[in-house]
């Protein structure tokens, strides 16, 4: 028997909207939400701008989506994996996006590698119609994967023959970076948006204070604790987010280029903290693919932004910058990376 789970992002986003807290009487609260890139996104827009600008982010969204999703034949992405082996006209943004996600792809060691859609979606990941393919199908298709082969020059971008890319480890992040901008345009000065566990504050609540982000615990329905942030993107990677289970093993979303299957380096939960929801959500997928040490290792040389890694012994690792704004539920021990 097949059992398959598209997490309830909804339950996520209420939980991290109530977690946000109410306004005061003084302050228009604006509320939206609809589905868009395959999730459950929020809003919740405080002050008397809100209207107006929560229109703006629901367009902004829904074209974002027209120009990265994989199965709309009038896509940018749909264009450049049938224009294969030529050159691909795209916009702005799916340019911008590609080139910044193929930066974190090299800085990762390849562990992010845009290129592997064909695996992604012989997985059954996108149409939701999973499976676990055989050994070799897995290896012939890893022959047409290497980030290093995606050209971006200006507004075109090029793909070898037999090669497709997807953008679903980054996109939502950049749509989120979209919206705060919009905001920002806007005159919002005090919002939260949850694009189905990205989450994306603009300044502090408004009555000053910092926003807490409930942290899913990826064993359960509750929370492994709170973050308290302002004007930051707070972006997790689960393998409870997208999977399926056959035969008592659970096969999730998140691959492994060095084998095709479901990365499963001892990490089962990847959260990132910083200022842009792009390299947040990039590098949240590529830490949960580097797993627990080279993830380590790799925050400790970088160190341009914060983590909350959960490993699949129920570990919980914090790094140094955000030690004091993480408070655990009760019973969770948290380590401290420095
Ligand atoms: P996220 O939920 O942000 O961690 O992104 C997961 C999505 O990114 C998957 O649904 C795939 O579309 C894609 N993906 C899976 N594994 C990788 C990988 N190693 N590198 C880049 N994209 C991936
Ligand atoms: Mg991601």
């Amino acid at each position: 028997m097949q059992k398959q789970n598209k997490k309830s992002a909804a339950a996520l986003v209420c939980a991290a909207i109530m977690l946000a807290g109410c306004a005061g009487p003084e302050n228009k609260i604006t509320s939206s939400s609809f589905i868009a890139m395959d999730t459950y996104i929020s809003a919740t827009l405080y002050g008397d701008n809100g209207k107006e600008a929560a229109g703006k982010i629901k367009e902004e969204i829904l074209r974002l989506e027209g120009l990265f999703s994989v199965t709309d034949e009038k896509s940018d992405l749909w264009r450049i994996n049938h224009t294969a082996g030529g050159n691909a006209r795209v916009s702005p943004d799916t340019a911008e996006i590609i080139g910044k996600t193929l930066e974190i792809c090299e800085k990762s060691g390849g562990a992010l590698d845009i290129t592997l859609y064909p695996v992604v979606a012989e997985w059954g990941f996108t149409g939701n119609e999973y499976k676990i393919p055989g050994e070799d199908i897995l290896k012939s298709l890893l022959e047409n994967t290497d980030y290093r082969r995606v050209k971006v020059t200006g507004d075109t971008v090029s793909v070898p023959e037999g090669f497709q890319i997807d953008l679903g480890a980054s996109a939502k992040g950049y749509a989120g970076d979209k919206i705060i901008g919009i905001m920002k345009a806007e005159g919002v000065s005090s919002a939260i948006v949850n694009l189905g566990g990205n989450v994306q504050t603009l300044g502090a609540k408004p009555d000053g204070s910092d926003w807490n982000i409930g942290i899913q615990d990826p064993f359960g329905e509750g929370y492994i604790g709170t973050l308290r942030v302002k004007d930051k993107a707070v972006v997790t990677s689960g393998g409870y987010e997208r999977y399926f289970e056959e035969n008592g093993k659970r096969y999730w979303h998140i691959i492994d280029p060095s084998d095709g299957y479901p990365a499963d380096n001892g990490i089962v939960s990847a959260t990132v903290i910083g200022d842009s929801g792009m390299f947040c959500d990039a590098m949240s997928t590529a830490l949960f693919v580097m797993g627990t040490d080279k993830s380590q290792e790799y925050w400790r040389k970088h160190r341009d932004f914060e983590m909350i890694l959960v490993g699949d012994d129920g570990t919980v690792t914090v790094s140094e910058g955000i030690y004091e704004s993480f408070s655990p539920s009760e019973g969770v021990k948290v380590d401290l990376i420095k």
